[in-house]
Order: structure tokens, then C-alpha cells, then sequence
């Protein structure tokens, strides 16, 4: 398989590693609050990724961190008057439902940050003896960035720019902690406990405090995969100072190179504007069901494009992706005996060559889906003979496997909103009690939100209108 590797900007063959499996680390959510669409963008090519590395015989492993502390879920927590266990359990619990419902793989390894204190405060001693790192005046430890020839490497940062950046390591201006450090880009490896941290702090050599954030990947990482990583991957606004700041960790205390390849996903936007809370455009998965789309039209809709170009999500995106399973539904159904997707080990493509190639080359699925339904359009099931459909068949579910489509009717039924629920069921117990005005009235009203009831005698389904 060929990817753009993010480091040194090349499209480059992803060679297999040789002690068998091939490894991987993805920078997994902070959780303290829903994940939102853009987080799951990034997720569900990670998955994909996976998916095709899989069925092209990488063995691929995967670790995804759960950053379960930092100030976000510190102070979210205590908000709640919860302990911060008790409160990142219960993120974590609703992100594995998302990531679920969108049919994600679970990762091989899926550490904790708050359950891995010792093997960071660890990484930090080994950087702090060997010149790499420094306690300051407060008591935190800093990253020393001019100890360390290679930073800015991934991201062309120029040496200027760090100059006048002053990040922390939640990635936001913090001046307060700058007359502490060396040099304003340096970054903290261990913050010292503030009173805002309440009882969440851990004993360390240098008093009691807990890890910046980006020492926990390194960390992580090192424990699950080892040293060197085959790949690494994130969103791009990751790519600094995060990834930056990891591999100026892990590749100071660990004497070797942190990551074979790196691999990016684009920003996303929201009606061509940057999600925000304030704009009101900032979704979630909740937020998309509650609009009658099922969880597969979103992992459809942020998949189809190709992972480096930003995409500018709108709902029209969810009315494609609808239209666009259920054509592949109708085809798979035409060619299938059975109904569930599964891969197969396909020695020579004969139907589908163009759409896998198109995986192959950089994970190109918009052209392998180009070329998905290219083959739909061209071909009649009925022409085929019996070894023809099964081999296409065979083909076309590995896409689909890929793809992380599922083709059955279950999964395909639209969720319909708790509201929409509530007025069909006003609706029907006014034409029961035959208040045809009260009725019909509601049937309008359900109308308005794209919602046509049908009845029979006893009861009635709900079903999405047509676009
Ligand atoms: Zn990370």
C-alpha cells in the first residue's frame, strides 16, 4: 500500500515490518464531553486505514490512548462534584457506544493516561538524565527544545514561530508558567499541582503534580508498541505542537526514531465554516440521529472523501450518503445469497481491481467508490452466471469490509427522533378517538419534519419522507 507520509511529504510504499505485525498509534479522544463529528472523522479513516491494511495482509496493531486528565477533564469534573474516575468512566463508556454504533473496530490496546502515571513520570526521569529536560522554579519539569536538533521536523515549524508561540501542553496560551522556563516553547512534562487540580494529583520525584498531556502518547506508545512505531496518526491540528512534542520525547528518551511513517486526516467544516458551539454548528452523533439519519450515513458521508482534503460537511452530504447505500445495499442484495459483509482473501481481482487499487493508492475512497458504483451501473446481476456473481460478490463485500459498510436492512433502518415518536403517537390516539381535525393537523405537522405515516388497521409505521 502506498500512503502520503506526513513526514517529509512523500507518497511513499508502506513496507511491512518484518517482526510480523505492523504497528500503530492513533491519539485518541479527551474525554470529557461527546466527541463530535470532526473528532470522528479522523477516527473512522483511522478505521478504514486499518480495515485495508488488514485485508492486504499488514497484520496492523493499533493503540489509541483515553486522555482521561488534563484541565479539560479536571475541571469538568469537579464541576460535577464527581471524582475524575468516576467522570471519564462515563465519557469513555458513551464514546465506545459512538464509536460502535459507526461500526469502528475496537484498538488493539486502548490505554488509559490517569492508569499509566508511572511509566510517564519514568520517560520524564530518563529525559531529565540525559540533559533532555529540567525542573523549573515551580516544580514542573520542562521539555529543553534547543537540547533537541530535530524538532519541527514533521511540521516545518520554523524556529521563529516557536519563538513567539507560548503553548502549553493543552495546547492553550498560558503565560502564567512562562518566566518559569528557559525558553517559551519549551513545554511541560509534569505540571505541579495547582489548587484548580483539587485531589488530582500523583507523588513524583519533583512533589506532587500530574503529566502534561503530551508525554502520555510517548509513553504509551513506547509500553504497547515499543520504540518505533510503524505508523503514527492523528487530525492535522495535532501535527503541532503535539506530534512534534512526542516524537521530541519519545525519540530523546528512547535513542531511536518514534515513527516509520505519519499520516494526517484534513480538517473538516461545517457548512463551510469551522465547527464551534457558538456558530451552532458543531454536531454530534446524537445530533445526527435526532435529524433521521442512521449512524452508517455518517460514517458514508466522512469517509467518501479523501482523508488530505479538508471536507466541508453539510446535511445534503447525508442525504448522498443515504441515496449511496441504498443503491449498494440493492446490488449486494442482487448478487448475495447472504447478507452479511465479510472480507475475503481475493488472489486476483477481476471486478473490483480499480476500486482496491484505488485503497491501495494513498486511500483514494472517493475513487474506489467512484469505481464501486461504476461496476453497479455497467453491470446486470441477472447476466451474470452463478460463479460470476460469486466471485463478484466476494469482491464486493471486501470492499464493503474495507469500507466499514454494512449492507443489511437492520442496520440500514432509519432512527427515528424521540419527538417525531411522541406527535405520530398523538396523532394516531386522536384518530382513534376519532379527532380527524386534531389529526390531521399533526399529520401536517409531522409532514413539515420530513416524516410520512402509514396506516394499517391496527397500527401505523413512520417512515422519512422522500427528499
Ligand atoms: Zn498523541
Amino acid at each position: 500500500m502506498k500512503l502520503f507520509n506526513s513526514l517529509g511529504n512523500n507518497k511513499e510504499e508502506l513496507q511491512r515490518n518484518p517482526n510480523g505485525k505492523f504497528t500503530m498509534y492513533f491519539c485518541g479522544p479527551t474525554v470529557y464531553n461527546y466527541a463530535h463529528i470532526g473528532n470522528f472523522r479522523t477516527y473512522l479513516l483511522q478505521d478504514v486505514l486499518t480495515r485495508i491494511l488488514e485485508v492486504d495482509g499488514y497484520n496492523p496493531c493499533v493503540a489509541r490512548n483515553i486522555t482521561d486528565v488534563d484541565d479539560k477533564t479536571i475541571r469538568d469534573s469537579i464541576k460535577n462534584n464527581v471524582t475524575l474516575k468516576t467522570f471519564t468512566e462515563k465519557w469513555t463508556k458513551i464514546f465506545h457506544e459512538d464509536c460502535e454504533a459507526l461500526n469502528m473496530k475496537l484498538p488493539d490496546f486502548e490505554p488509559k493516561a490517569a492508569e499509566h502515571i508511572n511509566e510517564q513520570i519514568d520517560m520524564i526521569k530518563i529525559l531529565i538524565d540525559k540533559g533532555f529536560a529540567y525542573l523549573a522554579q515551580d516544580n514542573s519539569v520542562y521539555f529543553r527544545i534547543a537540547s533537541f536538533g530535530g524538532y519541527g521536523r514533521l511540521s516545518n515549524v520554523e524556529n521563529r514561530e516557536l519563538k513567539t508561540q507560548e503553548i502549553d501542553s493543552a495546547g492553550k496560551k498560558n503565560l502564567a508558567d512562562e518566566y518559569d522556563r528557559e525558553n517559551v516553547s519549551d513545554f511541560a512534562l509534569w505540571k505541579s499541582t495547582k489548587p484548580e487540580d483539587g485531589e488530582n494529583f500523583w507523588i513524583s520525584p519533583w512533589g506532587k503534580g500530574r503529566p502534561g498531556w503530551h508525554i502520555e502518547c510517548s509513553a504509551m506508545a513506547k509500553k504497547y508498541l515499543g520504540d518505533t512505531l510503524d505508523l503514527h496518526s492523528g487530525g492535522v491540528d495535532l501535527k503541532f505542537p503535539h506530534h512534534e512534542n512526542e516524537i521530541a520525547q519519545s525519540e530523546c528518551a528512547n535513542g531511536k526514531k518514534f515513527s516509520r511513517y505519519w499520516m494526517h486526516v484534513a480538517h473538516l467544516l461545517v457548512d463551510g465554516a469551522k465547527m464551534s458551539k457558538s456558530l451552532g454548528n458543531l454536531y454530534t452523533l446524537g445530533d445526527i440521529l435526532k435529524k433521521g439519519y442512521s449512524a452508517q450515513c455518517l460514517r458514508y458521508a466522512l469517509i467518501s472523501a479523501h482523508y488530505s482534503q479538508q471536507l466541508n460537511f453539510t446535511l445534503n452530504n447525508l442525504v448522498a450518503a443515504r441515496n449511496a447505500i441504498e443503491k449498494l445495499q440493492n446490488f449486494f442484495h442482487k448478487i448475495s445469497p447472504v447478507r452479511n459483509i465479510q472480507k475475503f482473501e481475493i488472489s486476483e481481482w477481476k471486478f473490483l481491481k480499480d476500486a482496491f487499487s484505488a485503497l491501495l493508492d494513498d486511500m483514494n475512497t472517493p475513487a474506489c467508490l467512484g469505481n464501486v458504483f461504476k461496476l453497479i451501473n455497467e453491470t446486470s446481476a441477472e447476466s451474470l452466471d452463478e460463479n460470476q456473481k460469486h466471485e463478484l460478490c466476494e469482491e464486493f463485500s471486501t470492499i464493503m469490509y474495507c469500507l466499514g459498510l454494512r449492507l443489511d436492512d437492520e442496520e440500514q433502518d432509519v432512527e427515528i427522533p424521540e419527538e417525531i415518536k411522541t406527535l405520530a403517537e398523538s396523532r394516531w390516539q386522536a384518530k382513534q378517538s376519532k379527532n380527524f381535525v386534531e389529526a390531521d393537523r399533526l399529520r401536517k405537522e409531522l409532514s413539515n419534519h420530513g416524516w410520512t405515516i402509514k396506516d394499517s388497521s391496527t397500527t401505523y409505521t413512520i417512515e422519512k419522507s422522500e427528499p
